[in-house]
């Protein structure tokens, strides 16, 4: 058994209950044990389905450059991945072209919330993903975009940053400063 398996059921679990609390119809996840995505990635959402190869995500990071951690701003663990497709499921997201929030949130804060911002797309799925796993963060790092989404969305994760961080003291540390530098 694969040190994914909690990361993506717990993942799994947590969309279904924020889609339930919002009234969305939840994404269908098929998950890919084997084998590796055609397209390079670790998953991908289309038509309201999230595929995902479990194995290809991150694993919790606690050395070096690894910072992945569910409910921190840098999250790809299978957690963070199936959080990160279900806003491209919100954005009604078509391909990179697609997506109606993306577009026009992101002149009001464009900064990218992680490395990963090929394109308006991406800057809201990363955003997103941290509203739905760690919304107080989000108030606290990107004030701005918190306010957009927490008018149209509520959340299921209603502990404070740092309760949902708790014993990841390397990312409690970072996001620390990331809270500073934001203030
Ligand atoms: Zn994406």
């Amino acid at each position: 058994m694969s040190d994914k398996a909690p990361l993506l059921e717990r993942g799994e679990a947590h969309i279904k209950e924020w889609c339930l609390l919002n009234d969305i119809h939840p994404p269908v996840v098929v998950e890919h044990w084997q084998g590796r995505c055609d397209f390079g990635v670790c998953a991908y959402y289309r038509n309201g389905q999230i595929s995902i190869w479990p194995n290809m995500c991150a694993a919790i990071g606690r050395t070096g450059r690894q910072w992945s951690y569910p409910g921190y701003t840098v999250d790809r663990t299978p957690f963070g991945v199936l959080a990160h497709e279900l806003g491209h499921h919100v954005d009604h997201a078509h391909g990179p072209r697609g997506g109606e929030l993306s577009h026009l949130w992101r002149p009001q804060d464009p900064e990218p919330l992680t490395g990963y911002c090929p394109n308006d797309n991406e800057w809201f799925a990363e955003l997103f993903r941290l509203y739905v796993t760690n919304p107080d963060l989000l108030l606290h790092v990107r004030p701005v975009i918190w306010r957009l989404m927490v008018d149209k969305w509520k959340y299921s994760e209603l502990r404070d940053w740092r309760q949902v961080l708790a014993g990841a003291d390397r990312q409690i540390k970072a996001a620390e400063n990331k809270i500073r530098r934001a203030a």
